[in-house]
C-alpha cells in the first residue's frame, strides 16, 4: 500500500477526533453498544467530514499552484462551506456554484417560478460571512460541474489559477483522507481494546465510504462499513461506491476489494435529498435528548435513522459494538429547523 504520509497533505485538525460510547442511547435502544466518532470536531469552521478529504485535496491544489478554488454543491453545502474555510486559512480565492433546493413536494420547482431561493441562514449564511469570492445559485438538476468546469476556464482568462474541486470533495484524492481515518479508527479500537462488528456511515458523494472501505481493506480488517444513502437508491448507489473504492485501491496498489463491501442502503432518505423524514426527527431528537449530541437533517440525522431501524429489526445483538461516524452538518440544522416546529 502507497504509504500516505508520503503525499503531499495540509493539516487543520489537531490529532484524532474523539471516539466516544453512548451508553444512554445504547441502554435506551437495548443495545448493541453505540461508540460515535467525532467527525463534527474536525477542524476548520464547524467541522464535518470535508475537512479530512480538503487535507489532501487542497495540499493537491497547491503543489499545481493553484491561487483560486472552484467547487460546487447544495445552497445548504458543506462542502462548500469548508472549502471556502480552506481558502481563507491558505489564503486562496474561492468560487461556489450552488443549487437551489427541491420543493417541499420532493420536485424541483418549475423554471421561471422564481425557483427556491436559499434562505439566509445556515451554511449560506456563513458562505457571507466566510467572504466567498462568488456565488451563483442555479436551479435544481443543474448541471454544476459544468458550470464550475466553465467558471474556472472564465477565471483562467483572467489570468487566475484555478483548481477545481468536485462535489463533496468525493475523487480518489479526497477519498485519502478517509483512507486515513480508517487507520486512525483501527488505532483507537486497538486502545481501547475494542471489537467492533460494524461501522455506520452516511453515503453521499460516495467520498467518506469509499476511502472508509480501501483503507480497512489496505489494513488487512474485515469490519462491514455499512452506509446509509441520503440521496439514492441502493442500486443507484452502490456502482458508485464501488467504482470510487476501485479507483482508490488502484492508486493506493491494493489487492482488488471485494464488491459486497460497498454496501448502501436505500430505504432511508425518504422522498429526495434533504427533505425531511419522520424517522429523521425522532432520531435527531433521539440523540440530543440521551446524549446532548446535535445531529443534522440531512446526512446524520438520516443515517442514525437507518442505525435504529436495522437495531429495531434485531440486526445487532446487546453487546455487539457498532460504530457511527458523525460526519458533521449540524449549522444545516439551523436552516431546517421547521422540519421539528
Ligand atoms: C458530505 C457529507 C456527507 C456525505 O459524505 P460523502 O463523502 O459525500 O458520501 C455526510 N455528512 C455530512 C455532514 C456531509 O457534509
Amino acid at each position: 500500500m502507497v504509504d500516505l504520509n508520503e503525499l503531499p497533505r495540509r493539516h487543520y485538525t489537531d490529532g484524532p477526533t474523539p471516539l466516544e460510547h453512548l451508553s444512554r442511547l445504547s441502554a435506551r435502544l437495548g443495545g448493541p453498544q453505540i461508540w460515535i466518532k467525532r467527525d463534527d470536531q474536525l477542524g476548520l469552521t464547524q467541522g464535518g467530514n470535508k475537512t479530512r478529504k480538503l487535507e489532501f485535496l487542497i495540499a493537491e491544489a497547491l503543489a499545481q499552484g493553484a491561487d483560486t478554488l472552484v467547487t460546487a454543491g447544495g445552497v445548504q453545502s458543506n462542502h462548500c462551506r469548508l472549502t471556502l474555510a480552506a481558502a481563507r486559512r491558505e489564503e486562496l480565492e474561492c468560487h461556489l456554484v450552488l443549487e437551489e433546493d427541491l420543493g417541499s413536494d420532493g420536485k424541483p420547482v418549475p423554471a421561471g417560478t422564481g425557483g427556491n431561493p436559499p434562505e439566509f441562514t445556515g451554511n449560506f449564511l456563513l458562505f457571507d460571512l466566510l467572504g466567498a469570492d462568488s456565488v451563483e445559485v442555479h436551479a435544481n438538476g443543474s448541471d454544476l460541474m459544468t458550470r464550475a468546469n466553465e467558471l474556472a476556464a472564465e477565471l483562467k482568462a483572467q489570468g487566475k489559477k484555478p483548481y477545481v474541486i468536485p462535489v463533496g470533495g468525493s475523487n480518489v484524492t479526497g477519498a485519502l483522507g478517509y483512507v486515513d481515518c480508517a487507520q486512525e479508527l483501527l488505532n483507537q479500537f486497538a486502545e481501547v481494546g475494542l471489537t467492533v462488528s460494524t461501522i455506520v456511515t452516511p453515503s453521499g458523494s460516495t467520498g467518506m465510504q469509499a476511502g472508509l472501505i480501501a483503507g480497512l481493506h489496505g489494513a488487512d480488517s474485515q469490519i462491514p462499513v455499512v452506509g446509509i444513502n441520503v440521496s439514492r437508491t441502493r442500486e443507484d448507489q452502490e456502482p458508485k461506491i464501488i467504482s470510487l473504492v476501485d479507483e482508490v485501491a488502484a492508486f493506493l496498489d491494493l489487492p482488488p476489494v471485494p464488491r459486497d463491501r460497498s454496501v448502501g442502503l436505500g430505504d432511508y432518505f425518504g422522498t429526495g435529498y434533504a427533505l425531511p423524514t419522520s424517522e429523521m426527527v425522532e432520531a435527531v431528537r433521539l440523540f440530543a435528548q440521551t446524549e446532548g449530541i446535535l445531529l443534522d437533517p440531512v446526512y446524520t440525522g438520516k443515517t442514525a435513522a437507518g442505525l435504529i431501524d436495522l437495531i429495531r429489526r434485531g440486526r445487532f445483538s446487546a453487546d455487539e459494538n457498532v460504530v457511527f461516524i458523525h460526519s458533521g452538518g449540524v449549522p444545516g440544522l439551523y436552516a431546517r429547523g421547521q422540519a421539528f416546529a
